[in-house]
């Protein structure tokens, strides 16, 4: 509990308390105490939060930008340092097990600062000759950006936002899910501790509302959600309002093909990632596994063994493998599509029970004999449930896979290449993976298409996601006007 932040808020470059603000209890996903009490963004901290994010931007917006990287790179090193800290608190937050956080999460964090760190300073125009005259363009930053937070990876998705907008001369104010408040402050006070100007990273708490209430304010240029597609739709209809730029990054039902030419414990051990890492509550999970028949007997077999040997328990302890889910009501929700995929008349090979402890646990599970229409083949379930299904040839299997309005990721494991690249290039989804599954460096473009989202984060495309383009035409000679 030494890690924790000192109060709710973190606005121009402090903790900051309002008691006036509705609760919000942390509770600790693997005993279901209570660790934390928060209170809700109330309209003085949403205010402050704003007009201290609106006055430092601009200052911020004339820097050098290697000033403005270095001060992103030293955040990194603060970060890495820390790494253990930070690990142990995220594992508070979502209940994920120590195991991963350590891996997984402020250090990924750390590479998305270094990475735009190291970008800040590369951004350029271009210059475009018109004869004696020229056009010049020059790469803006949009100004105040708002970010909005899933509750899986809640320091991933504040730095994963946070840097690439600092590194181009934002300010952005971040609202974590009310659900895993915590990790989001620690970016916050290892910014100001790294030299970022006070005001340019701001976190405000707060569930559904206090998102709503930054993402119609004048002052905000551009708003960048993780969440479900419901409140995708919500947020992009309030920023299209005040025709604000938006990224999107939402839900998923992500296809995972295994040709029966694969490696069968590469597939599986891809299978499993894409399934229960985080237990199961990762976007991009391939909660679709397709399977070529004649494969399909020997692929269940193994899976079960390996699946049933999946170490499970407090999450504190860095031999466990799988921790609980991140909350009751998610529990709630995934034990629902279990009984809804039993009901349905899908197999359970393995799974689907609770285990005799408190915290949000469910055992990893695994359907076979799914079909397309059963709920669990089509709704996003969040949870370590694998839903597998029988498939006999690539022109059907890419027909099902792309059949849902869902288009984040995909995967395909098959040692004949050629075939890989070829049904790759017809699967709908933004991130895909080829004999590898749910890597996400932030190298690569991550984003989905159809209802999964809009625009992308990460790489070289987030310069997109974070700058405007500003032309310049200059007139070299007189002005030739017909009056
Ligand atoms: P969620 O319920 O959609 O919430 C996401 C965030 O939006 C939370 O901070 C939430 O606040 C806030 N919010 C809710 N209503 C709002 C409104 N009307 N205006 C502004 N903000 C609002 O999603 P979640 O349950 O936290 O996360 C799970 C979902 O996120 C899944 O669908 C998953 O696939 C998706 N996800 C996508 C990615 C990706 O990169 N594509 C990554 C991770 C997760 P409260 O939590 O306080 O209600």
């Amino acid at each position: 509990m030494r890690a924790q932040p000192t109060a709710s808020h973190f606005v121009d470059g402090r903790y900051l308390e309002d008691a006036a603000g509705e609760t919000l209890d942390v509770i600790y996903p693997a005993t279901g105490e209570v660790i934390a009490r928060l209170h809700e963004a109330t309209d003085a901290v949403i205010e402050a939060a704003l007009s201290s994010a609106a006055r430092a931007q601009a200052d911020w917006a004339r820097m050098k930008p290697v000033e403005r990287g270095r001060v992103l790179m030293r955040a990194a090193a603060i970060i890495r340092d820390r790494n253990r800290e930070l690990s142990e608190l995220e594992t508070l937050d979502t209940g994920k097990p120590l195991q991963e956080t350590l891996v997984a999460d402020a250090t990924s964090g750390a590479d998305a600062l270094e990475y735009f760190a190291g970008m800040a300073a590369t951004v350029t125009g271009e210059t475009i000759p018109l004869g004696q005259d020229f056009v010049y363009t020059i790469r803006e930053p949009l100004g105040v950006c708002v970010g909005i937070g899933a509750w899986n990876y809640p320091t991933q998705i504040a730095c994963w936002k946070g840097a690439p907008a600092l590194a181009f001369g934002n300010a952005m104010i971040f609202k974590p899910s009310e659900t895993t408040p915590l990790c989001a402050l620690k970016v916050a006070e290892i910014l100001i501790e790294a030299g970022l100007p006070a005001g340019l990273f701001n976190v405000v708490q707060g569930r559904g509302a206090v998102g709503g209430r930054l993402v119609t304010d004048a002052r905000v240029a551009k708003v960048s959600l993780t969440g479900s597609v419901a409140t995708g739709r919500k947020v992009y209809a309030a920023a299209a309002e005040g025709m604000r730029h938006v990224t999107m990054e939402l839900g998923g039902k992500s296809p995972l093909i295994v040709f029966d030419d694969a490696d069968i414990e590469d597939a599986i051990g891809g299978a499993m990632l894409g399934n229960f890492y985080s237990s199961g509550q990762v976007c991009s999970n391939g909660t679709r596994v397709f399977v070529q028949r004649p494969l399909l007997d020997r692929f269940l077999t193994r899976l079960k063994v390996r699946t049933e040997a999946i170490a499970l328990g407090d999450p504190m302890d860095e031999a466990v493998q799988m921790g609980p889910l991140t909350s009751a009501a998610q529990l709630d929700k995934v034990m629902g599509y279990i009984e809804a995929g039993k009901a349905e008349g899908a197999r359970l090979v393995t799974g689907g029970t609770r285990p005799d402890r408190p915290g949000f646990y469910v055992t990893p599970t695994v359907f076979a004999d799914v079909t397309d229409d059963m709920t669990i083949a089509r709704e996003e379930i969040f949870g370590p449930v694998m839903a597998v299904l029988a498939f006999d040839d690539e022109e059907e299997v890419i027909a099902r896979a792309n059949a849902t309005e869902y288009g984040l990721s995909a995967g395909v494991f098959t040692r004949d290449l050629t075939r890989a690249h070829r049904v790759v290039a017809q699967l709908q989804a933004g991130s895909c993976w080829i004999n590898s599954y749910n890597l996400a460096p932030v190298e690569a473009p991550f984003g989905g298409v159809k209802l999964s989202g809009v625009g992308r984060e990460n790489s070289r495309a987030a310069l997109e996601s974070y700058t405007q383009v500003k032309s310049v035409y200059v007139g070299m000679g007189p002005v030739d006007a017909p009056y």
